[in-house]
């Protein structure tokens, strides 16, 4: 019997579970909650998402969609629960998060081939072929320091921020306003408009807010794509209009022009009951929190349902610990995917996830290695994670960064769009390529 141990029931490890299961492996999936909570987790849930409820865009040409075009074309387990749990938000594939969740430990429940075991793992368990450590960022402190021992492996100084979330019916509808940027789609955005006075009065409180205290051992790094708003706003007066504030493109609909700056709010759940605000964030105090963001219009009474926060993010330094398949050099048997492994984003670690199953089923079949083309979404973040060359080595989301450059056959210059849409192209015919001779 084919036996694998996948340590920690997140999106890495819900997604490797079921694949592998479906492979006819049998897999024990350890997870650490509800003995053992992480700061963020609030749920026993598998694959509870800490922060968004977004997995980003599903359009292509991006990075996003092509990355979730790639997963599409394998069958991924959980993107396609994702989509059973849709809510709207233009081109991103955002969720109803508790439905999602649900949906996944149902999944897991149902799978005759998964045995779903409540325990922290503080080591790798006895008794399988294979492990995959799945544990992401906020991996126990029994593990890390056992990673630690084994390998000098982890990383423990770099962090993320959570957005707060509002509850709909505490909203001031006759002034905030629902409408998508340019006017694409429905209006999938809730958007609260501030005139320059209300933008200089909350930016100055902003800046001067109080800020929740760094423990002792925290070295606070924060992670380029999820700064906090106010780190974001300390980076000058124009920062926020220009960045997670920007009114581009959309009309308030009392004056018919784009106000000086917007507070973009997403649907939390189908029904609208709740709200995220988008890029917002922080490590402010919670009282600070109430304070300052009920000064953004329509949010004077605004009820949190959940307030910000920042947490720790754990990462190993895959490219000199890894091999091609995300197998350890040092311990092939054991294999890292999601957060831990180096890549960011919810759908990032979907994507190791699945890659580990895939290469760990390789093994079982004793057949040659076979990684996606780097020229893929897939392939490219794969490549980042085992063989960036920077020094320290930063986790990335996917984006066309990563994608190696296309070859212009005598051509100079090209349009952005074209560009995007070249490299798209040539994503998906060599994944494709691949994934045919996969099954062969
Ligand atoms: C605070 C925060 C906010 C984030 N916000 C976003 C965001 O908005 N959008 C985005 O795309 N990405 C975000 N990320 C990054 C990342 O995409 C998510 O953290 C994602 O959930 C990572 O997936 P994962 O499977 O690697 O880890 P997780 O989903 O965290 O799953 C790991 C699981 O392992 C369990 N575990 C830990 N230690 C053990 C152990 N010793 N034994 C057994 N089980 C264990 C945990 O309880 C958890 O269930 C955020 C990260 C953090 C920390």
């Amino acid at each position: 019997m084919k036996k694998v141990a996948i340590i920690g029931a997140g999106l890495a490890g819900s997604e490797a579970a079921l694949v592998l299961a479906r492979k006819g492996t049998q897999v024990t999936l350890f997870e650490a909650r509800p003995h053992k909570m992480t700061p963020a987790h609030t749920s026993d849930m598998p694959a509870e998402l800490v922060c968004s409820n977004s997995f980003k865009s599903q359009e292509v040409p991006s990075g996003h969609g092509q990355l979730k075009a790639e997963l599409t074309l394998l069958g991924s387990p959980l993107l396609s629960i994702a989509r059973q749990n849709a809510v709207p938000a233009g081109a991103a594939l955002a969720v109803d998060r508790e439905k999602f969740a649900a949906c996944v430990n149902d999944a897991i429940l149902r799978e005759p081939g998964i045995s779903f075991d409540r325990k922290e793992c503080t080591g790798i368990p006895d008794g399988f072929d294979y492990c995959i450590i799945a544990a992401g960022p906020l991996a126990s402190e029994g593990l890390c320091a056992f990673l630690t021992n084994e390998f000098s492996a982890t990383s423990l100084n770099f962090y993320d921020a959570i957005a707060p979330i509002i509850a709909a019916d505490s909203i001031n509808y006759s002034i905030a306003f629902f409408a998508s940027r340019w006017e694409d789609g429905e209006g999938d955005y809730l958007n609260c408009p501030f005139n320059e006075d209300e933008y200089r009065t909350f930016f100055n409180a902003l800046t001067e807010a109080d800020k929740v205290v760094a423990r002792k051992f925290e070295n606070e790094k924060f992670f380029e794509a999820c700064l906090p708003v106010e780190e974001i706003a300390s980076r000058g007066y124009q920062s926020l209009a220009f960045g997670p504030l920007r009114p581009v493109g959309i009309d308030d609909p009392r004056t018919g022009r784009w106000p000086y700056a917007i507070c973009q709010l997403r649907k939390e759940t189908l029904g609208g009951e709740s709200f995220n605000m988008v890029g917002f964030q922080t490590r402010l105090t919670i009282p600070e929190q109430k304070r300052i963001f009920r000064m953004i219009p329509g949010l004077e009474n605004a009820e949190f349902l959940r307030y910000g926060s920042i947490h720790r993010n754990t990462y190993i330094d895959s490219p000199s610990l890894l091999a091609d398949d995300l197998s350890l050099k040092k311990r092939p048997s054991l294999f890292i995917a999601g957060q831990l492994c180096g890549n960011e984003g919810y759908t990032e670690s979907i994507a190791t996830g699945h890659l580990a199953a895939l290469f760990v089923n390789n093994r079982f079949e004793n057949k040659p290695l076979s990684v996606p083309p780097p020229v893929s979404a897939l392939g490219a973040l794969l490549n980042h994670v085992t063989h960036s060359p920077e020094k320290p080595f930063t986790p990335s989301n996917v984006h066309f960064g990563l994608f190696p450059p296309l070859e212009l056959q005598g051509r100079k210059k090209i349009g952005k769009k074209e560009k995007k849409e070249l490299l798209c192209k040539r994503a998906t015919d060599a994944f494709k390529q691949w994934k045919d001779a996969l099954i062969v």
